[in-house]
């Protein structure tokens, strides 16, 4: 098969992914082995490959918001058929046995395996995953709008959840990228007002095209106190300016799995009964909740649309904002 291998973590600008041919995986155990239509290309992925997130697995085919038709059975398969439409996210398999396995937050698994990180992922033809950790996806979403949902939109689901935002209520988002751009219309279709803020002029205007009642820059005070934000942008400076913009008791979730350090801050920005929290992965009941939603409202994905062989173009467009909405690499038909 073709597929996107990185060799060892560097910059994007380097072109670190080799696009290149590796055996095809056979499927063990409980494991289904999916053809690749479409894979989803997200922030983390740019995390894995510049090395912030340290290496798990070297050499490693990143990618984990995989849509794409099952092509081979496991022995140990039960449930699942070739044919079907699945789409694999990033918490590829839990232990299903840890204190946080067995309280249902799987999303804190102590032993959890991450695809395109701990075990290879979808910038590529072919890749596995176990049948109880893939999501049939809804009829009426296609391979490439589907895939983004898979992370972008499961974890925005969950990080304005862990926010608290009512129906009514006044949201920040800060960042607008692949996750925010779903995210809102989730918070649209609560009643809720959204306040964007980040860096890039043209991220501020998608933002209030997609119903943003205002947007500024990344770390400008919006023109309301909001009940709550999410935090979608790496940058540790965006943490007080959240907290500044909030009412008493309100939270700032942070949506992402790194960030730039924060700088010290007031005690003032965090008393009366504020909240700070992060937000790690997400468990599948999230994702079934969150892809029923997503049919229901219905969400519509932007989406750039790169080739498999240009995933080093699809990371390098990701770093520099270019990217309106989500991008996403074509692997069938390549
Ligand atoms: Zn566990
Ligand atoms: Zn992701």
């Amino acid at each position: 098969m073709k597929a996107c291998l990185l060799r060892s973590p560097a910059r994007v600008e380097t072109n670190p992914l080799d696009f290149t041919d590796m055996p095809d995986p056979v499927p063990q155990g409980d494991q289904v082995l999916v053809r690749v239509a479409a894979c989803g290309v997200c922030r983390t992925d740019l995390h894995v490959v510049e090395g912030e997130l340290p290496p798990r697995k070297s050499p490693v085919i990143p990618g984990h918001q995989v849509v794409g038709r099952i092509e081979k059975l496991g022995p140990k398969v039960s449930r699942l058929q070739v044919g079907d439409r699945v789409g694999i996210p990033w918490l590829h398999r839990t232990d299903g046995v840890c204190d946080y396995c067995r309280a249902g937050k799987e999303n804190l698994c102590d032993n959890p395996t991450f695809t395109g990180y701990v075990v290879d992922g979808g910038y590529a033809e072919y890749t596995l995953a176990p049948e109880g950790f893939v999501y049939p996806i809804p009829e009426g979403l296609t391979d490439l709008h589907a895939a983004p949902l898979l992370c972008a939109g499961i974890i925005g689901f969950r990080s304005l959840r862990l926010s608290g935002i009512e129906a009514g209520g006044k949201l920040g988002i800060y960042g607008f990228g692949a996750a925010a751009h779903l995210a809102i219309q989730v918070a649209r279709h609560w009643n809720v007002s959204v306040y964007a803020m980040t860096r890039d002029a043209r991220h501020q205007k998608l933002a209030l095209e997609m119903g943003a009642v205002w947007a500024g820059g990344t770390v400008d005070e919006p023109p309301a106190k909001l009940d709550a934000a999410v935090v979608f942008a790496p940058a540790g400076e965006i943490v007080p300016a959240a907290l500044k913009a909030l009412k008493k008791g309100g939270t700032v979730a942070l949506g992402g799995i790194h960030m730039s350090p924060i700088p010290p801050l007031d005690y003032n920005l965090l008393y009366h009964e504020r909240v700070l929290r992060s937000v790690a992965n997400n468990t599948r009941q999230d994702g079934e909740d969150f892809l029923r939603l997503a049919v229901e409202i219905p969400i519509h994905t932007e989406t750039e649309v790169f080739p498999l062989r240009d995933a080093n173009r699809a990371l390098n467009s990701l770093k520099n904002d270019a990217i309106r909405g989500a991008a996403v690499l074509k692997v069938e038909g390549e």
